[in-house]
């Protein structure tokens, strides 16, 4: 049960498992088209005050695991402005009321992150619009599934570079010179960083590409008095998989295989991301956090 969150309880009984239905979208998904609803906190996640006065930047802040930390973060007190496709705005209203809810400010910023001025710009238009950044949550992804290495178009190829390592530069560029001591990053990797799929080979490649690159980045940056850290999740019951991040006929059985016989859902991650920017984990940098459903990263 949502609301029954933070009882004790067997996790692995604790939310939907598989089998779920076929339910094909086309690109990016809603997560309000899904069957079971995905859990992104909506009714569950309490906030202890760990973010008050901050002002974030959420890409992909629409659906699945960037919801869950635009609402964490609102209920922690921060000030939320959210990216995401212009298609995505029915998605997008909802996070929008659920901050507005918290009594914090929210910043609705859609657009293609694969366009540079828009990545650019959006990081830009989010610290005028809020006051300030604090918290740049680079999470946006496009995920496509191919039967094999020969069915990969150079569109899709590109698409995906694009989306999730050449937006991650811009915004990382952007947010470097803005945010100050005590800000944070955060990037969304994966466990295909570490474990790739045949079939999603060159989505796999763009999220080792974040791993070096968060590394890196947060070498550079405490020298600002700035985190950088990733979190790589594991199997996630969000609109990215139905949408054709996975081939349909494995959305039935969609995180069986994980330790905990189901997929996660997006609430269950947010936690972490909530750490990474707040001041608890203030002597954490240039790591990557696993939340894969018991499958480790190495
Ligand atoms: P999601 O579809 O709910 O979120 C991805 C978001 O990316 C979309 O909502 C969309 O707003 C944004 N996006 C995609 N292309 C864009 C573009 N061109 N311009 C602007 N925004 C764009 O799915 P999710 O699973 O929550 O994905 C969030 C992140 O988590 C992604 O980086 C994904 O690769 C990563 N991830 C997900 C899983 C999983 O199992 N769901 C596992 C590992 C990593
Ligand atoms: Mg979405």
């Amino acid at each position: 049960m949502a609301d029954d969150r933070l009882r004790m309880q067997d996790p692995r009984e604790q939310y939907p498992k598989p089998p779920f239905p076929e339910q094909p979208q086309p690109v990016p998904g809603l997560a309000r088209e899904m069957t079971p609803k995905p859990d992104h906190g909506e009714t569950s996640y309490k906030g202890s005050g760990k973010l008050v006065g901050r002002k974030a930047l959420i890409t992909g802040g629409d659906s699945g695991i960037g919801r869950a930390v635009a609402i964490a973060y609102a209920r922690e007190g921060a000030d939320v402005a959210l990216s995401y496709l212009p298609d995505e705005q029915p998605d997008a209203d909802e996070v929008i009321r659920l901050i507005e809810a918290e009594g914090r400010k929210a910043v609705a910023l859609p657009g293609d992150v694969t366009d540079e001025a828009y990545a650019r710009g959006v990081v830009r238009e989010a610290a005028e619009r809020l006051g300030g950044l604090d918290v740049l949550v680079i999470n946006a992804g496009h995920q496509q599934a191919y039967e094999s290495l020969d069915k990969i178009t150079t569109e899709d190829f590109d698409e995906t570079l694009r989306t999730n390592l050449y937006a991650l530069f811009w915004m990382a560029q952007e947010g470097a010179r803005l945010l100050p001591p005590g800000g944070a990053i955060v990037t969304t990797s994966s466990i295909q960083a570490y474990e790739p799929s045949t079939a999603i080979m060159h989505y796999a490649m763009t999220k080792a590409g974040i791993v070096a690159f968060t590394k890196a980045l947060a070498t550079e940056l405490i020298e600002k008095g700035i985190r950088v850290n990733s979190v790589a999740p594991g199997p996630f019951w969000t609109a990215l998989q139905p949408s054709g991040g996975q081939m349909q006929e494995k959305i039935p059985q969609f995180g069986a295989q994980s330790k905990f016989g189901r997929p996660g859902q997006p609430v269950e991650i947010a936690p972490v991301y909530v750490l990474l920017a707040s001041q608890e984990g203030s002597y954490i940098t240039g790591e990557v956090y696993g939340v894969t459903g018991g499958e480790g990263i190495a």
